[in-house]
């Protein structure tokens, strides 16, 4: 294959190898990277969009097997996407991880933050790393730059004379020079980005070169996917500079353990139904109603955002799960809950987390009657009573057929509906009708008769064929035989 941009060699065609003729090719994928001729300065978007595109894929694929079978598991949700989307969307991300932008970075995190989301309907505006912090799981970036620290550490271990060492050496030199857009520039940079110093690479804790420990390649990878991953959590959540959102999270919620690793929450390791593990996450990750959260949408100042249900202070998590008046009821019902005056966070993580799902699916669906409108569709008033009210007057008047407002009745549409979408409705035949399905029968019968008889007339001939095998897939498509 000859990949060039001259139209001399294009044209000429004159390139030959063992009797036949080398391609020309405009575009050539190598380890991920889509290298065309198109003008234009070289970049990493198609690769990002490539690598995204196999991510979305799998992770499509893994979402309808789950559905399919009705799974729901955190845990293993979790390990599932590192088995199967992971590995597809970080393919060769040593090349190109570190010339990607913020942009294209936080696109390439989106397909994990989604998978996790889901878990627990969050709203698409909650930051993503509130949401990895829910299931405890590094983002992809972790990931790309534990893959290019193993790949720099592996290039400078080999002999001098191999060729990915001088090329590594050679990209070296090029970015002493000057070049911004050299790899190892790029790399620099972007371990720069992520407080990483390109002389001090992870491990952190052990000395590579001492001569007292010895970690094998395994065990020094675990150590080192261990420091990138510490190091991010303690960047993001040890920061003075964070949102509001992340610092209100933080103080709430997240539970960074003594040895700097953030601990799962406790409902994410119970079992527990669907409805109860949304109930709780939608809580932690601020993707509920409360007036905390609808007044930031409108821009209410924060100390206005008072409780609609009691009126009487801020309506927050801690307000609406602790303190207001209107639910003392179903809390009294909740004794081991709120046994000792427990904090927000205490009864977040209490022991037994689906009492704690039962008991806020319970308060919402309190709140939500209370703060209903007061017109009550089913109290027995008809509904024209309603539809009457806004009818003008004068149409009283009119003869019968003006009446009809103008626009669609429930009617009119439920009938344009069925013409639209026919349905039918009761006992649907069956496709196969039961003398075709005794003909099939009949015929797959006549079909081993055949064998049995050749079998009979020329074993060898048979038992050639018996012990050819057949293509792959061959048994699916053909289960009889
Ligand atoms: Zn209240």
């Amino acid at each position: 294959m000859i990949f060039h941009t001259s139209p001399m060699v294009r044209n000429g065609a004159g390139f030959r190898a063992g009797g036949g003729q080398i391609e020309v090719v405009t575009s050539y994928v190598y380890l991920g990277v889509t290298f065309t001729s198109l003008p234009g300065p070289f970049s990493m978007r198609q690769v990002a969009t490539d690598r995204l595109t196999r991510g979305y894929a799998a992770l499509a694929m893994l979402e309808r097997r789950c559905h399919q079978a009705h799974f729901q598991e955190p845990r293993t949700k979790g390990w599932l996407f590192d088995t199967l989307v992971r590995p597809a969307m970080m393919y060769a991300a040593t090349v190109w991880a570190p010339g990607l932008t913020v942009t294209q970075w936080s696109a390439i995190e989106r397909p994990q933050v989604r998978m996790i989301s889901r878990l627990f309907r969050g709203k698409q505006s909650v930051p993503h790393d509130i949401i990895r912090a829910e299931l405890a799981a590094p983002p992809m970036a972790v990931e790309a730059l534990f893959q290019t620290i193993c790949f720099i550490q592996r290039i400078r271990d080999l002999p001098t004379d191999r060729l990915t060492h001088r090329a590594l050496e050679a990209s070296i030199q090029i970015s002493e020079l000057g070049y911004e857009r050299a790899w190892y520039t790029q790399v620099r940079v972007w371990f720069d980005s992520h407080g990483l110093d390109m002389d001090r690479l992870p491990p952190f804790q052990y000395d590579p070169d001492s001569p007292h420990i010895h970690l094998s390649r395994r065990e020094r990878n675990v150590v080192l996917r261990q420091d990138l991953w510490q190091l991010y959590i303690s960047q993001t959540w040890h920061t003075p500079h964070m949102g509001s959102r992340l610092s209100h999270y933080r103080d709430q919620f997240i539970d960074i353990l003594a040895d700097g690793f953030i601990q799962r929450p406790r409902y994410m390791d119970t079992h527990m139904p669907h409805s109860l593990r949304v109930a709780i996450g939608q809580l932690r990750v601020s993707s509920h109603r409360l007036e905390i959260e609808t007044g930031r949408a409108a821009d209410i100042p924060r100390e206005e955002r008072i409780c609609r249900v009691c009126t009487v202070e801020m309506e927050d998590e801690e307000h609406f799960v602790c303190r207001c008046s209107a639910y003392d009821g179903i809390r009294g019902r909740y004794e081991t809950l709120f046994a000792g005056q427990p904090t927000l966070r205490e009864i977040m993580d209490s022991r037994d987390q689906r009492q704690l799902g039962r008991f806020l699916l319970e308060i919402q669906s309190h709140r939500d009657s209370l703060l209903q409108p007061t017109v009550a569709l089913h109290t027995g008033g008809r509904q024209s009573q309603l539809t009457d009210f806004f009818i003008p007057r004068r149409a009283a008047a009119l003869p019968p057929s003006a009446h009809i407002p103008s626009g669609v009745t429930l009617q009119q549409a439920q009938i344009s509906r069925a013409r639209r979408r026919p349905r039918d409705i009761g006992y649907r035949a069956p496709r196969l009708h039961r003398h075709q399905i005794a003909e099939i029968q009949a015929c797959d019968h006549r079909a081993m008769e055949e064998r049995r008889s050749q079998m009979m007339a020329d074993p060898v001939a048979a038992i050639r064929v018996a012990l050819t095998p057949p293509p792959p897939m061959y048994h699916i498509l053909h289960p009889t035989h």
